[in-house]
């Protein structure tokens, strides 16, 4: 299907279906600010009511900037995010001190202000002043993946950059106001997550996703997952070609492998704090002969990043009650080659011993 008329199509489809909601009968910049921001993480009817005491309380954006920060935060209570609310008061500050209490007409002023990001300038700019810059927001990925069968991964720099090209060679540039609402409302309400519309779609006949029955899979959104840093030190005790280690126990990670006394540090440490803060260091002493420390060996797990040092201590006798209590033994070196190693500590026997 053309562009265009794939652009025609939704705004006709918006006409006839839209929600009859309040800031749809405005072209007030202040007014639809207001009503993104409310509804960035809200659902309409629970902002609705937010979005009514707003424009009350605060009927001009000159009365929001003077307001006193406590009774914004009263205003907005319940809605969560609370640093929404501290922008908008914020931002309406702005918009009366350097702005002379009117909001830029276009999308490239937009954005600098506090709490508005690509999507709120671009319905901003569409809605209030005709700019034909396309939104793309979760309804946006829904409908363009599926009717186009565009399979980028909408969690990647490099999806959100393919969408926002597409989603802006579609835009309307007669009504691009109606376009933007009409798309985001096509997702809200039409094409939704779970059970789109599909038999009733003006789209069935060129819909990729409902040729290719695809409607559950797109848009793909991979899941981030957060990734913990981890600062390991490691001290390896030598005596003799004797290696101090120790077999791991319970349920963390490397369990059964042997590894040598580990310090973890919620902070990288340098060389002088090494010696200062561990204590296990401290407790050999001058039994110590010389001590080396390793680069930086770092190690991937899918939900760790760890970043290990060795050190290496050379010693002439260490005290039996230490190894005890540290449930550490010695090995010779031709042991420790074939004992099961996590393959971080491999890494550094190899650079260091073998
Ligand atoms: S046919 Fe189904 S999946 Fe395709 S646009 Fe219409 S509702 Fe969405």
């Amino acid at each position: 299907m053309e562009n265009q008329l794939f652009a025609r199509k939704l705004i006709e489809w918006y006409q006839i279906n839209k929600r009859n909601l309040p800031w749809r009968h405005t072209t007030d910049p202040y007014q639809i600010w207001l009503s993104e921001i409310i509804l960035q993480q809200t659902r309409v009817v629970q902002g609705l009511p937010y979005y009514q005491a707003f424009t009350q309380k605060f009927p001009q954006v000159s009365n929001l900037a003077q307001a006193e920060e406590q009774e914004v935060l009263r205003t907005w209570q319940g809605l969560g995010y609370y640093s929404r609310a501290r922008n908008l008061h914020k931002c309406a500050k702005i918009i009366c001190h350097q702005y002379g209490g009117q909001f830029p007409d276009n999308y490239a002023e937009l954005i600098k202000l506090p709490g508005i990001g690509p999507y709120t300038a671009a319905a901003i700019a569409s809605f209030a002043f005709k700019e034909p810059k396309a939104v793309v927001d979760g309804n946006v990925y829904r409908v363009l993946s599926r009717f186009f069968g565009l399979q980028e991964d909408i969690a990647s720099n490099s999806g959100q950059k393919a969408f926002a090209k597409l989603a802006q060679t579609l835009i309307n540039h007669e009504h691009p106001d109606l376009y933007n609402q009409g798309i985001m409302e096509f997702g809200a309400l039409h094409c939704t997550p779970k059970s789109p519309a599909c038999n009733n779609c003006m789209f069935i006949d060129n819909c990729v996703a409902f040729d290719q029955k695809l409607q559950n899979v797109l848009p793909i959104k991979s899941k981030k997952v957060k990734v913990r840093l981890r600062h390991f030190y490691y001290i390896n005790v030598v005596q003799n070609d004797l290696l101090l280690m120790k077999k791991r126990v319970g349920n963390g990670i490397w369990e059964g492998l042997y590894d040598f006394y580990l310090h973890e540090s919620s902070d990288p440490l340098d060389h002088q704090n090494i010696t200062s803060e561990i204590d296990f260091l401290r407790s050999l002493g001058a039994k110590t002969k010389r001590i080396d420390l390793s680069k930086e060996y770092v190690h991937i797990l899918s939900h760790q990043k760890i970043k290990a040092r060795f050190i290496t201590v050379y010693i002439q006798g260490v005290s039996a009650d230490i190894m005890v209590e540290e449930r550490l033994k010695f090995y010779p070196l031709d042991e420790v080659h074939d004992l099961p190693k996590p393959v971080l500590i491999s890494h550094y026997l190899n650079d260091t011993f073998f």
